[in-house]
């Protein structure tokens, strides 16, 4: 049920036991979301509890409040517990943390394919990031935002959309960044943390954009990740994709990443075609403009699979 602001802040003030989680495979938004809702709730005088099922990237680290995201195997819950998901669709999306719901949940989240799973909801899909709905719902309490819960909006802010550049980005997006930087967002920080690689990641980035194919007439780009090339790159390779997106004429940019031998990771990004709608054909999902999935099968057969879908929606 999608409920308003202000309930929101009834709800969560109700509660003393509060468990703060997102997706698996945590990205900008997912940990900058939970770290800027972690500090609201501290003002309140909450203790909430903060759990992702996955390592947080090193490149958080000027994130302090990072330090305490704990695993689900680490917590334990019962029925008085709220479960707040954050930036995320479904239960299945956030791992084995959710075996530690017992009670309600509220899901905060900005997806197109939200599965409208939750006790009680706040899902805006034309808003770039969960943070974004976040920095606003901060704004209508009049919760005074901190330097830290800033980074952290700032950080979900500007990495769902690209900082700035895709598609979603509009101007209610820039007006919650720049509340975000109003309250001490470091932009130059933020970005050099996120962005800057070490010498020889250039190496290794050189190899990945010599695997870089074209399909439909220079439309379509993607990369494939064997285990041969995940043995160079390791496995965050989130942001390759990004090179294949950004090549003149091409709409759909896709990587395929090896995860066993009949299981595969897919991610889409696109101009213009909806790539939700074919990573809702391999049974993941996202935006209209960014989407991924996990899908059973070998690298191989879902790369081919990908490419009949992709070509049938260009
Ligand atoms: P990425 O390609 O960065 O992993 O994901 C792009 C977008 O699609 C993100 O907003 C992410 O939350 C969403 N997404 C990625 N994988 C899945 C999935 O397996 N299921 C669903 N529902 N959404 C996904
Ligand atoms: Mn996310
Ligand atoms: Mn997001």
């Amino acid at each position: 049920m999608q409920i308003h602001p202000q309930d929101i802040k009834k709800i969560l003030q109700t509660y003393d036991h509060i468990l703060l989680t997102a997706h698996v495979s945590p990205d900008g938004d997912a940990v900058g979301s939970v770290l800027a809702l972690y500090g609201c709730l501290c003002q309140w005088g909450k203790h909430p509890v903060l759990v992702i099922d996955d390592e947080i990237e090193e490149k958080y680290k000027y994130l302090p409040a990072a330090a305490q995201i704990r695993k689900p195997q680490e917590v334990q819950t019962d029925a008085s517990w709220l479960t707040v998901i954050l930036d995320a669709t479904d239960t299945a999306r956030i791992g084995r943390t959710a075996a530690l719901i017992k009670g309600k949940v509220l899901n905060i989240d900005h997806h197109i394919s939200n599965r409208h799973f939750a006790d009680w909801e706040y899902v805006l899909p034309a808003y770039a990031a969960a943070g974004e709905v976040l920095t606003e719902l901060f704004l209508q309490w009049s919760v005074s935002i901190t330097p830290e819960m800033a980074d952290a909006l700032y950080t979900a802010i500007a990495t769902d959309c690209g900082f700035f550049k895709f598609g979603n980005t509009t101007a209610h997006t820039l007006r919650m960044a720049a509340a975000a930087v109003a309250a001490g967002a470091r932009p130059a920080r933020i970005s050099e943390s996120l962005e800057a690689r070490d010498f020889a990641d250039l190496t290794v980035l050189s190899e990945v954009l010599r695997h870089i194919e074209r399909f439909a007439d220079g439309r379509m780009a993607g990369i494939v990740f064997t285990p041969e090339l995940l043995a160079l790159t390791g496995d965050h390779t989130g942001s390759y994709i990004d090179y294949a997106r950004i090549i003149k004429g091409v709409d759909v940019a896709f990587t395929v990443r090896y995860v066993t031998a009949t299981e595969t990771r897919l991610s889409l990004r696109s101009k213009h075609t909806d790539v939700n709608a074919i990573a809702a054909v391999f049974g993941g999902g996202g935006h209209i403009r960014a989407a991924g999935a996990t899908v059973s099968g070998s690298l191989q057969e879902t790369k081919e699979k990908l490419i009949k879908e992709i070509i049938n929606a260009l």
